[in-house]
């Protein structure tokens, strides 16, 4: 399998620091509104490739954190009149929803910046006997960035250059920096924000040593992959790799991976999407026009590290696209339930050769650094070869065969095939069956309970000779 490494910039075979495991970490968001489409790109391309690894055996540690502590959380929590922690425990759960929606599979863990002080606390410590961070005078902490010999190496930039660049830029309240790249570990609260004790001043972390700190506590020292936007490159992982290198001796991510832009073309001016240029769509908002599902086939239909423009257009396609496939798995569904029992033909064979080689494929596309939009070309394929070569007088062998195949290639993918219709009929049955085995324990309290979820569900139960019928009312 190879990946693209930011740090070569080239595609490696991946090697993983224990056979059969992955330790992934992707950068999560800052929880103060609701999430933007931009926003779900990491976290739809990130959740394919774990979703591949799984496929291919392996056992994936995946972490991925809120940050729930920042700036514009404060300033939303004074807007409101409440506390940061009302504002990030809401949209951490809103974004929690729309996860769901877009079947992106929660994390092993979901850790909070609030939530591991602790550690930042101890790793700050250990940065500062070592050497690579002080404290100035008004108890701001520092990462001394000359200290890093290796300071650049992600963003493949140079110490030199980097500092007389921001000496262009004078911030003030930064006085007390030795030199204008290092960057903040610790800093003193402000009236009304929230803070933490700590013997350099009460105050709060800064950002880059809370994703240092949660990858170690939940993953080791060392990870496969760390991910996420490609913005996050510089000043964000880069300075990660600095804290966690510095204060664990150690190598920290062998991958990292970096998805490119989501953007949106404003009247022929082509912007990344964000909450600051304010040219954004929420999830929220696509969901009441679309299924969700129709999102993640759009971001996957173009390769994680190619911009991807939003349109009105182009998410129709998706949809179109995605209608086909769910099409040839409903027939194919159908069929299994009319065919004859009975082994593959020779012709069958054959297709089911054909078949398998899409598959490999499928694979090929995905082990050459993830390429989602030739592994959906694949897909199609398959929709295709079944649909030409499926019919009433198809055996069980060939059908099941087509029909695993699709379903296996979707599910990697995070595409569900069947429509939400039809799930709900399973549920509606499983309910009725529920219903009926509490009827046979006598467990009269209970079957009368779930009829009348049912009837809430509007659905109408008739008991028949042939056994119970349900209908819509
Ligand atoms: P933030 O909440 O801004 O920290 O972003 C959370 C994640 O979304 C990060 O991995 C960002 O790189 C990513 N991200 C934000 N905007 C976009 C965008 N327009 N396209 C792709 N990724 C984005
Ligand atoms: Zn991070």
């Amino acid at each position: 399998m190879k990946i693209f490494n930011t740090l070569s910039r080239r595609k490696e075979e991946f090697v993983p620091l224990e056979p059969g495991k992955v330790k992934m970490y992707v950068c999560g968001p800052t929880v103060y509104n609701f999430i933007h489409i931009g926003n779900a790109r990491p976290m739809i391309v990130f959740d394919t490739v774990r979703r591949y690894f799984e496929y291919k055996g392996y056992e994936v540690n995946y972490v991925s954190n809120f940050t729930d502590v920042d700036d514009k959380i404060i300033k939303k929590a004074i807007e409101e009149g409440v506390e940061s922690e009302v504002i990030s425990r809401r949209y951490i759960e809103e974004c929690k929803k729309d996860m769901a929606g877009m079947n992106v599979k929660p994390a092993t863990t979901h850790p909070q910046a609030t939530l591991e002080i602790a550690g930042m606390l101890e790793m700050i410590r250990t940065l500062i006997e070592k050497g690579h961070a002080y404290a100035a005078a008004d108890g701001t902490v520092y990462f001394r960035t000359g200290s890093f010999k290796n300071y650049g190496k992600l963003s493949h930039k140079n110490l030199d250059e980097l500092q007389s660049g921001f000496r262009e830029i004078k911030v003030t309240g930064e006085e007390g920096k030795e030199n204008p790249s290092d960057f903040v570990l610790w800093k003193p609260k402000k009236e009304g924000e929230p803070y933490w004790d700590s013997e350099w001043c009460q105050g709060r972390p800064g950002w880059h040593i809370e994703c240092s700190v949660m990858a170690k506590k939940y993953l080791g020292d060392q990870i496969d992959i760390h991910a996420g936007g490609e913005d996050l490159i510089f000043p964000h992982h880069e300075n990660e790799i600095a804290q966690s290198e510095a204060a664990n001796g150690k190598p920290f991510a062998t991958y990292w991976m970096h998805n490119a832009f989501l953007n949106i073309d404003n009247n022929g001016h082509v912007q990344k999407m964000s909450k600051s240029l304010g040219n954004f769509f929420t999830v929220r908002e696509i969901s009441e026009k679309y299924d969700l599902q129709v999102l993640r086939f759009f971001m996957l239909s173009a390769h994680y590290r190619s911009p991807l423009n939003f349109s009105a257009d182009l998410i129709e396609a998706s949809k179109n696209g995605l209608e086909r496939i769910l099409t040839a798995a409903e027939r194919l569904r159908e069929a299994a339930k009319t065919c004859k029992e009975a082994g593959m033909s020779a012709e069958e064979e054959k297709n089911a050769a054909e078949a398998r080689k899409l598959v490999d494929k499928y694979e090929g596309a995905m082990e050459d650094d993830f390429n989602t939009a030739d592994a959906i070309a694949a897909v199609f394929e398959l929709v295709k070869l079944g649909n030409s070569t499926v019919s009433p007088e198809s055996s069980s062998a060939y059908i099941e065969c087509i029909r695993n195949f699709l379903e296996q290639l979707c599910d990697v993918l995070g595409i569900l095939t069947e429509r939400k219709a039809e799930q709900l009929d399973g549920e509606i049955e499983e309910m009725i069956e529920a219903r009926q085995q509490a009827r046979k324990a006598k467990n009269f309290a209970l079957a009368d309970e779930i009829r009348g979820k049912l009837l809430a569900m509007g659905i109408v139960l008739e008991d028949t000779r042939e056994g119970v019928k349900w209908k819509r009312a």
